[in-house]
């Protein structure tokens, strides 16, 4: 596996493998790589010929400095467990590298991001998310890029990107991978107590409860979200972010719930935000 931190060489190895007529397979995070990153670098090294995996706490996609500052780095560790998983490239530039000092190009993606996450985080979270992504696939020309469902809201953004702006590869959007007791792996969920990760757990809680509710036949979101929310409440020392229950293609807040929809929730826990969602069809 080799590691690139310069983009001009990440670019010259990837017009290198267009010529060789590889697939390539990018998985872009954040790094602090756990078993829901290393899923999609093994879904990408069972698709493609060879898998760049992208490590990059992403400076403008934060709207909270200490949130920037606080997160998890581990550099280290998160090279050896890309190899294991099968990626052939770590790309990791510096933030300086990346941006110009006078960039003033931003991709955004108008209507998916008005609603949870874009705007718990501000609008900007998203255009820090779209115009890295965009300059990933300009730099790494991948074929297929994975994401995950844990970011749910990302995914679809990033899919709606692609398709709105022509970019020449295809979007996975791979499963969430929990722990045992159904916690959404995360890298901030390195930042929690032992006390914290307990009452963390509360959101996974909430999902479920929600599921259960419109599967044995709760039409009305706002009776299911209240629930949530107070099951939420009755479990820990939680800050309560945003509990939706949404479309799964508009992300439109959704009344009734006739067709499948997406439960979409954020925490704080202590100052570790934590997000997690369930798709859930009413006719099962
Ligand atoms: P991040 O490093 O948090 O930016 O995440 C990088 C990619 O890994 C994103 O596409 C995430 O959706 C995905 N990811 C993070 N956590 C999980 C998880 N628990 N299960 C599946 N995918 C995940």
């Amino acid at each position: 596996m080799k590691q690139i931190t310069s983009v001009a060489e990440m670019q010259a190895e990837a017009r290198q493998l267009l010529k060789r007529d590889v697939t390539i397979g990018l998985v872009p995070t954040m790094g602090a790589l756990h078993e829901g990153h290393l899923s999609l670098i093994r879904k990408a090294a069972e698709e493609n010929d060879e898998v760049v995996v992208s490590i990059f706490v992403n400076p403008i996609q934060f709207n909270d400095s200490k949130d920037l500052d606080n997160y998890p780095r581990t550099l280290e560790e998160d090279l050896a467990l890309a190899e294991d998983a099968g990626a052939t490239i770590v790309f990791t530039p510096e933030a300086e590298h990346m941006y110009h000092s006078d960039n003033e190009t931003m991709v955004q993606v108008t209507r998916l991001t008005n609603h949870l996450c874009g705007i718990a985080r501000g609008s900007g979270h998203f255009i820090g998310v779209c115009t890295v992504v965009a300059k990933l696939f300009n730099i790494v020309h991948p074929d297929v890029a994975y994401f995950g469902q844990k970011d749910a809201q990302q995914a679809l953004v990033i899919q709606r990107m692609v398709r709105d702006l022509n970019f020449p590869l295809k979007v996975e959007i791979c499963p969430i991978i929990r722990e045992k007791d159904g916690l959404a792996m995360s890298s901030r969920n390195k930042r929690l107590t032992d006390e914290q990760r307990e009452e963390a757990l509360a959101l996974f809680g909430a999902l479920e409860l929600g599921k259960e509710l419109i599967e044995s036949g709760e039409k009305n979101s706002l009776t299911v979200i209240n629930q949530m929310c107070e099951h939420i409440l009755a479990h820990g020392d939680i800050e309560i972010d945003y509990m939706n229950i949404v479309s799964t293609e508009t992300l439109d807040d959704v009344e009734t719930i006739d067709e499948m929809v997406l439960l979409a929730g954020a925490v704080f826990v202590g100052d570790v935000r934590l997000i997690d969602n369930m798709l859930v069809d009413p006719a099962c």
